[in-house]
């Protein structure tokens, strides 16, 4: 049985830049938008979201407009690389490392309101907050990301995570590291039967679900016994991915490696005591499958705040549960001053930090144009990457749009996305979380 080190080697930065990847944040991703004018407004804009898009867009919009009044309205005081939890939940990385104070990316000369947005007027143009204050704007943004509903799990809560062989990478860095403890007391047991799963509705970084199963597969070969453990996936989807080429590849390789995969399941309840999982099929039939270890994934929609305003989908395949913005212009489809960006929007692709990159520059001069009264000029062509992990020590650099069947929009010519390699691996474990941060403080 072939074994991988869990311990990828340390680059230095002479290797780097053999790779061409040594310049950074600034290699990885081109200077956009800033270079822009400034603009004048007295307009009263307010950010609702100070995550990755949110934190972006309020850096970026303090740089381009000049005398407005931007309100950011967040409750958390410090900032969660996401794209970082794999990491952790895979016993990679540390929990502290993903994790920094928003004050590092929060921008001078900005209101910074500390608190929950409770509900938005969408008619009357007002934010109400969860201490029962208002906030009126000229322009909104909503960059809320998404909520997490794990309560739609019978029996699941995120409290059991790391307990009862139970894990999820989505709930936090602590949770991660405690998915990471799960899988590690899993491994020690010698054996037994492992199921990942993946829930009905879109979720943030749709890799995340395959990664854990190919990470935990990566530990189990480092423990020597592959043969002693059973994994299964279970999806509701007859997919894998929304990219067709790897959707395919990703069927194979989980058949290569003997993940057996269930399509058209979802998790709908779980007992922790019997370790037992209660999956519903597409006719509404369930099916009981005991577990040693389950990764859990929770349904994931627009928060329930969002949901119950009149900036919701009221029809089509986002109804109810996503924001209704134009998916290219980034607009509000019916409340020309709000715009959308990042997790929170319904759109066919996208919840990745990556796409919020490519939205940022679109949702800045847009926002520009509109309050010039000028056509909006930008469209956001559903760029979105994701590093597939597909063992410890190797990726594949998936970027892809709406265009052309989902194309490949690849950033880097001596990056294949049809080939697993160590540089895409090292992109997601050296380059990304500097690219990222530099676009929280809007400098790509
Ligand atoms: C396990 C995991 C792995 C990932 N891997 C990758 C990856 O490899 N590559 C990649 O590109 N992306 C990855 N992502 C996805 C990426 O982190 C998200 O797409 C990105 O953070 C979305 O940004 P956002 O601002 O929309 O949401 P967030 O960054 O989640 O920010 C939303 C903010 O809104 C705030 N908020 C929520 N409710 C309210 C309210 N009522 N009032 C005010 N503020 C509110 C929250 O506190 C939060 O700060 C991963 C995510 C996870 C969880």
């Amino acid at each position: 049985m072939s074994r991988i080190s869990l311990d990828p080697p340390r680059l230095g930065r002479r290797q780097l830049l053999k790779l061409g990847l040594g310049a950074g944040a600034a290699a990885l991703m081109p200077l956009s938008g800033l270079q822009a004018d400034t603009v004048s407004t007295r307009a009263r804009v307010v950010i609702l979201g100070g995550g990755a898009a949110g934190m972006s867009i309020a850096n970026r919009l303090a740089t381009r407009l000049s005398g407005a009044r931007i309100t950011v309205v967040e409750p958390k005081e410090q900032h969660d690389y996401q794209p970082g939890w794999t990491m952790i939940a895979s016993g990679l990385w540390a929990a502290e490392r993903t994790v920094r104070p928003n004050a590092d990316f929060r921008p001078a000369g900005i209101d910074w309101v500390s608190q929950s947005a409770a509900g938005i007027d969408a008619d009357a143009r007002r934010v109400s907050l969860a201490d029962g204050g208002n906030l009126e704007y000229d322009i909104l943004v909503v960059a809320t990301g998404l909520q997490l509903s794990y309560h739609l799990i019978d029996g699941m809560s995120t409290d059991l995570i790391g307990s009862h062989g139970i894990g999820s990478v989505y709930a936090g860095h602590q949770a991660a590291a405690r998915t990471s403890d799960a899988i590690k007391a899993w491994l020690a047991s010698g054996g037994g039967q492992g199921v990942f799963t993946n829930p009905r509705t879109a979720v943030k970084c749709a890799g995340a679900p395959i990664k854990m199963a190919f990470t935990t597969q990566s530990r189990i070969k480092k423990v020597g016994n592959r043969d002693d453990f059973a994994l299964d996936y279970f999806t509701a989807s007859d997919d894998m991915f929304s990219q067709p080429w790897s959707n395919a590849f990703l069927k194979q390789r989980f058949d290569r490696d003997s993940i057996t995969r269930h399509h058209g399941w979802y998790l709908s309840a779980i007992d922790p005591q019997a370790r037992q999982a209660e999956f519903t099929g597409r006719d509404g039939n369930t099916e009981a499958r005991d577990y040693d270890f389950i990764h859990v994934v929770p349904p994931m929609s627009a928060p329930d705040f969002v949901k119950a305003s009149n900036l919701i989908a009221r029809e089509g395949a986002f109804a109810g549960e996503w924001l209704d913005t134009d998916i290219h212009t980034m607009q509000h489809n019916r409340y020309p001053e709000v715009f959308g960006i990042g997790d929170v929007i319904g759109a066919p692709l996208n919840k990745t930090a990556a796409s919020v990159k490519a939205q940022a520059p679109v949702v800045e001069a847009n926002i520009v144009a509109f309050l010039e009264g000028k056509p909006l000029p930008a469209r956001h062509n559903g760029y979105t990457s994701c590093p597939l992990i597909t063992d410890i020590g190797k990726a594949m650099l998936v970027e892809f749009g709406y265009d052309n069947d989902m194309a490949f929009l690849p950033s880097f010519a001596f990056i294949d996305p049809k080939e697993e390699s160590w540089v895409a691996w090292v992109l997601k474990e050296h380059m990304l979380q500097p690219a990222y941060y530099a676009m929280l403080e809007g400098r790509v």
